[in-house]
């Protein structure tokens, strides 16, 4: 049962929310500890926190409690809100009543509020310029147990709008937000409102959750200067030139009919993503030897050659093919036997080609009598594939007999009533191609 040794600052006026740039060293006291069903993982109450429990479109913060008397650490790799109470999810035990130094991960959360502030002053632009309301919106960028690695183009955050942007919206949209970072900034302040002060008409309470008690709690809303009011317990920058850069994307995503997704990301990760972008730019242009310009033309031609040039290899590997089944009827109508043998380039495609032609041409000619091996190598790979081809099942188990002994790794199957065996040579060991070579000139 926890122990519970002094009243929770409720969520709504946590030191994370009241002052978001606290970011070490916060000194607190543990007032409950509690296993949960996951092994060594406990979830603890504090009298307050500068730990935010994830809310408002931002994700949960993370960091870690110092015991000042023992320098015992702990990991807090998440805070979660229950109701009016933020739990942190750490990696020990800790008896409460004990006082608690808090750290933040400072990166993230820095991040975090760049990106949460950012939607804010978009939604508000796009609301005051084109009178467009964000639906819903959505922070990329953010690790999960499914995908802990974040791509580049994960650093993308979106807002739901109504309706797709032209590029001149967009170009707009982009010149606007910036000047509200760059000349024109803003002062970003949060006012508190208890539950006996009625919420006025320039604030939307609809958006709090079902959960959150508002009459024990406190209504927190953002003002970006006489801009935008908005309900929301997040974290925030403090002013607009905190976001450094606010990136727009052109290309958007059509959602639930009419409804557009538009892509946008700010602050560090502005010029984390250009670093990026000019890296393969770079790359690109250095393999392309062309300009950034270029670049789309130059690929585009690429793939029209490689389209063409595959059509041309088509065309020679069948007519290779059909030259090298001739010879092997020549070779059935002497012998009743013969093979192919091919040191480069002899993939699957190019011996199932002779396959096929060699079974149409047995089949017009009335031979019925025949057995015959194909073989190709794939230099590069060291690796290679096999077809022991022949009316007679026990033809084909011999000669697959002989040949898995001069060649260790290969393995392959089927023809057991006649027809067709087919099977690879993962690895060609020293010696054994020149070896299976003798032989198949030897016998066949
Ligand atoms: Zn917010």
């Amino acid at each position: 049962m926890a122990i519970q040794s002094s009243v929770p600052t409720f969520v709504g006026a946590l030191a994370c929310q009241r002052n978001p740039f606290l970011s070490k060293e916060f000194k607190t006291i543990v007032l409950s500890c509690e296993p949960t069903k996951k092994k060594a993982q406990y979830l603890v109450e504090l009298k307050d926190t500068i730990l935010f429990p994830e809310g408002g479109g931002q994700p949960s913060d993370s960091g870690n409690f110092l015991v000042p008397s023992t320098g015992e650490k702990l990991d807090v790799f998440k805070v979660s809100r229950n109701g009016l109470h933020a739990m942190h999810h750490v990696n020990g035990f800790i008896k409460p009543g004990t006082e608690v130094e808090l750290n933040l991960n400072w990166a993230q959360r820095l991040d975090y509020m760049q990106q949460h502030t950012g939607q804010h002053l978009l939604s508000a632009v796009l609301e005051k310029e084109w009178g467009l309301s964000t639906v819903s919106w959505s922070m990329g960028g953010v690790p999960t147990d499914k995908k802990p690695i974040i791509d580049p183009s994960d650093v993308f955050n979106y807002v739901e709008l109504n309706r797709k942007l032209t590029d001149d919206e967009i170009s707009r949209l982009s010149v606007l937000c910036n000047e509200y970072i760059t000349i024109n900034p803003q002062k970003i302040s949060v006012v508190e409102r208890t539950a006996d002060i009625q919420v006025n008409s320039e604030v939307d309470a609809s958006k709090i959750p079902d959960d959150y008690d508002l009459s024990q709690g406190i209504l927190r809303t953002i003002y970006i200067g006489d801009l935008d009011a908005n309900p929301c317990c997040g974290t925030h920058l403090t002013s607009t030139t905190q976001l450094g850069s606010i990136l727009v994307l052109r290309s958007q995503t059509s959602v639930r009919g009419t409804n557009s997704r538009l892509y946008f990301t700010c602050g560090s990760r502005v010029w984390k993503y250009a670093s990026f972008a000019n890296t393969v730019l770079t790359l690109s242009k250095g393999l392309l030897s062309c300009g950034e310009a270029d670049i789309p033309n130059k690929v585009e031609l690429q793939r029209d050659l490689v389209q063409k040039t595959s059509k041309k290899e088509q065309y020679w590997m069948k007519e290779v093919a059909l030259s090298e089944t001739e010879a092997l009827i020549k070779s059935i109508e002497t012998s009743g036997q013969g093979f192919v043998v091919r040191d480069e380039n002899g993939g699957l495609d190019y011996l199932t080609q002779i396959n096929k032609d060699l079974t149409s041409k047995l089949s017009s000619r009335g031979i019925t009598d025949y057995k015959v091996i194909l073989c190709g190598r794939d230099k590069h790979l060291n690796s290679g594939v096999m077809m022991i081809l022949s009316n007679s099942g026990e033809e084909i188990a011999s000669i697959a007999a002989s040949l898995t002994e001069i060649v260790s790794t290969l393995k392959g199957g089927g023809g057991k009533k006649g027809g067709k065996w087919q099977g690879k040579i993962s690895d060609f060991k020293k010696g054994e191609w020149e070896s299976l070579v003798n032989y198949l000139e030897a016998e066949f």
